[in-house]
């Protein structure tokens, strides 16, 4: 049995704490006196309505309804009138009057429809009503025999639901802990760990007369004697609305005709906490904002003026995670509950809008073709995207909704781009082979597309990769990387703000367990200062968020979202988390000394190959987000300085002949400085981990040499 703590005592503590609350704003002194040695008609006291409001200076309406008379006692009902009319309308002095429930047309209710098609936003929906048996106390104020009453006559009630609704009774009491949690974490079960909700008197007697009723697909539940004696509920992934609204109006038109519940003029349904009052309707949606919420007074405000209310991902009294959070009606009283489901859809809807508006996607599919149709690309994409092959295309989809505009958007509005074309995810590989594999092939230089099992070499050939620069004049650093994408996660066009996150912490935790010289620490972007990014980007170990061919591709997609740097303490050892690919495993040091380089670097991938499986395909190798990296993912580099070979007007075609590939000094699409070039395998597909460092340092041999000869 739960007690409150002496009414003197939680007043005090109520006039000590600079709480916010409704409670405090309206339990005046006045009103104290008047009420805090009464009892309710039912036998309930003040120190049960305040004791929860008193200990928790954050709460924002901090009072509790010990029991239903409590709105309807001459002596009581003006301090719960004030906070009702506070919290619902947003003036303490209306006077509101609940009207008659009214879930609306089966036309209208059939017409509600799905508030997301695309699936990108809204993850699952929720609608909740609840209920209290008529002439029963709230929680602090029953006894155990009242909750074994409860559950009894709430079990005989429940157990003439049919078809769809149909389902069994789980009491709590004896329902082993690993079920609870997974229920919990599944957002079907109550928690019992709420203390605001402790504190008020909501787990007196626990779990006597607790437990939830489901049918099969738990589509439709029941929480008895949570915080209210019923809360009735439908749920199921996605956004459609029209669907959980139905199942539930459903629901409550039969238990209606077999139970009574208890109500009163102007209020609507009698509930413990006075903010569920009247249609006691919680329309919710698990919504991912990632965008809209980086800054929360932004979202506040759009919820502010739409009458929403956020919440954290596991409910009332939670946080957010990953930029989901659940929206829902704030407003229950005075409204319809026709009229409190379309609030909710309304500002959803808007909501989505935004965040939509902030969220990358391609541009349509017919004006990207036409740019690229019309324009001077020389890329490979285009070539091999004819007509007949953009038709067969066009219309097709990968099962996370990738299309080929996601794949092309980067290489239409880049006119410049030498590939073109990017897998929005690794289904995109088959379901756009028409386009992929001609331009796999003709930029690996391959006849067919029949990638080797990785070879890293033997002892004696990693022996004999040399020093390019013994004498160190001409080589200022080299720098070995391959790209992972892990199998279960897409790329980053396809990918949600919880993938980025998952993926983050999937991969930091197999990087943590690295030891001896690879051993480093993990540094998010989204907590790096601008100027320790922009040094690290200077000095070559971090990716820069610049390049508007990666960002056109979607490459930048919630970005700083779950990106970040791992590196051991000599920066030797990086590894980039959400970069372009999944993880890029850098090996890199000043000097031309590709053996040290490479060795470290193979040392690294087998330990991580033991942690986590990353996607491979038969024929294709490893699979990455460009299909220029596929294969081996290798590119082996040098930052050396060619000031005279570069000049030459055949420079490009000696490296095209020994398949070397230059770039400019900060990377892929930026220009040389000083003469610097970075030079490296181009091929990385169609032959071994070996052979294309092999052939990298044969190709920048002769360069080398070339220009000794200048
Ligand atoms: P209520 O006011 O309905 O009791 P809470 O905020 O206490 O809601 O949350 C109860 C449970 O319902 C939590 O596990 C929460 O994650 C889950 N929940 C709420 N809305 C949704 C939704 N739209 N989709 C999935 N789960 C939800
Ligand atoms: P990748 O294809 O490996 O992502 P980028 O061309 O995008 O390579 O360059 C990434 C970063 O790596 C840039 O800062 C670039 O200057 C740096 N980098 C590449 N090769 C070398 C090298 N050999 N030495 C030092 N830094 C290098
Ligand atoms: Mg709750």
């Amino acid at each position: 049995q739960w007690n409150a703590k002496p009414v003197e005592d939680l007043w005090k503590e109520l006039q000590k704490g600079n709480s916010k609350s409704l409670l405090k704003k309206h339990l005046t002194e006045d009103r104290y006196k008047v009420l805090k040695d009464k009892k309710t008609s039912l036998g309930g006291n003040l120190a049960q309505c305040i004791s929860s409001g008193a200990l928790h200076a954050g709460s924002k309406v901090g009072i509790y309804a010990c029991d239903p008379a409590v709105y309807t006692d001459p002596e009581w009902k003006d301090l719960f009138s004030l906070v009702i009319q506070d919290y619902h309308t947003g003036n303490p002095n209306n006077n509101v009057k609940h009207p008659e429930p009214s879930f609306g047309t089966p036309e209208q209710i059939d017409g509600l429809g799905d508030l997301d098609p695309t699936g990108y936003f809204v993850k699952s929906t929720r609608v909740r009503v609840a209920r209290s048996h008529q002439g029963m106390p709230f929680p602090p104020a029953a006894k155990k025999e009242d909750f074994e009453k409860m559950e009894k006559l709430a079990c005989e009630g429940l157990s003439t639901l049919t078809g769809e609704l149909a389902g069994t009774y789980y009491p709590l009491r004896g329902m082993d802990k690993a079920t609870q949690n997974k229920m919990i974490n599944d957002h079907f079960l109550f928690r019992a760990d709420d203390s605001v909700l402790g504190d008020a008197g909501g787990y007196n007697c626990w779990d006597t007369g607790r437990g939830i009723f489901h049918n099969k697909d738990k589509t439709f539940l029941t929480w008895l004697n949570e915080e209210d004696h019923f809360r009735f509920i439908s749920m199921q992934m996605g956004g459609n609305l029209g669907q959980v609204y139905k199942r539930l109006v459903t629901a409550i038109n039969h238990i209606e005709t077999k139970m009574k519940f208890a109500k009163a003029d102007g209020l609507g349904y009698l509930t413990f906490c006075p903010t569920n009052l009247g249609t006691t309707m919680r329309a919710s949606v698990h919504v991912r904002v990632p965008m809209l919420s980086k800054d929360p007074k932004v979202l506040n405000d759009i919820c502010a003026k739409y009458n929403l209310q956020p919440r954290g991902i596991h409910g009332e009294h939670s946080e957010s995670k990953g930029g989901v959070y659940d929206i829902s009606n704030k407003r229950r009283l005075g409204l319809t509950e026709w009229d409190a489901v379309n609030e909710m859809k309304n500002g959803v809807l808007e909501i989505i809008k935004e965040e939509a508006k902030l969220t990358w996607t391609p541009e349509p599919l017919d004006q990207l073709y036409n740019k690229v149709s019309k324009g001077e690309s020389q890329s490979l994409m285009k070539k091999f995207l004819t007509a007949d092959v953009y038709n067969k295309l066009k219309d097709k989809k990968t099962s996370l909704g990738g299309t080929l505009a996601h794949c092309i958007n980067s290489g239409c509005l880049h006119l410049g781009s030498k590939v073109g074309i990017y897998a929005c995810d690794p289904e995109a590989y088959t379901v756009f082979e028409d386009v992929f594999n001609p331009v796999i092939k003709a930029y690996h230089k391959v006849d067919s597309i029949n990638h080797p099992e990785p070879t890293f070499g033997t002892d004696a050939e990693v022996a004999a990769l040399e020093n390019i620069d013994p004498e160190n004049k001409m080589v200022l650093s080299t720098r070995i990387r391959v790209a992972r994408s892990h199998a279960k996660y897409p790329f980053p066009p396809a990918c949600t703000s919880e993938d980025l996150e998952n993926m983050q912490d999937d991969t930091v935790a197999a990087l943590k367990t690295l030891t001896g010289e690879l051993a480093g620490n993990y540094y998010p972007l989204n907590k790096m200062d601008e100027a320790t990014q922009k040094q690290m980007v200077e000095d070559h170990f971090l990716f820069r968020d610049d390049d508007d061919v990666l960002r056109d591709a979607g490459g930048y997609k919630y970005w700083d979202t779950g990106r970040g740097i791992f590196h051991n303490k000599d920066k030797t050892f990086l590894t980039w988390v959400n970069e372009e690919d999944h993880l890029r495993l850098i090996s890199m040091q000043k000097g031309g000394d590709l053996g040290a380089v490479y060795r470290r670097l193979v040392k690294a991938i087998g330990e991580l190959e033991k942690k986590l499986t990353f996607a491979k395909r038969k024929g294709y190798g490893y699979l990455t987000f460009c299909p220029s990296n596929l294969g081996t993912t290798l590119r082996a580099s040098v930052h050396m300085a060619i000031p005279n070979v570069s000049k030459q007007p055949n420079f490009k075609e000696f490296c095209e002949k020994y398949s070397i590939q230059p770039r400019g000094i900060h990377g892929e699409h930026s220009e040389s400085e000083g003469g610097v070039y970075d030079l490296s395998n181009k091929r990385r597909l169609g032959l071994t981990e070996y052979q294309a460092v092999r052939e990298m340092l044969d190709g920048v041999l002769q360069i080398k040499k070339w220009e000794e000869e200048l």
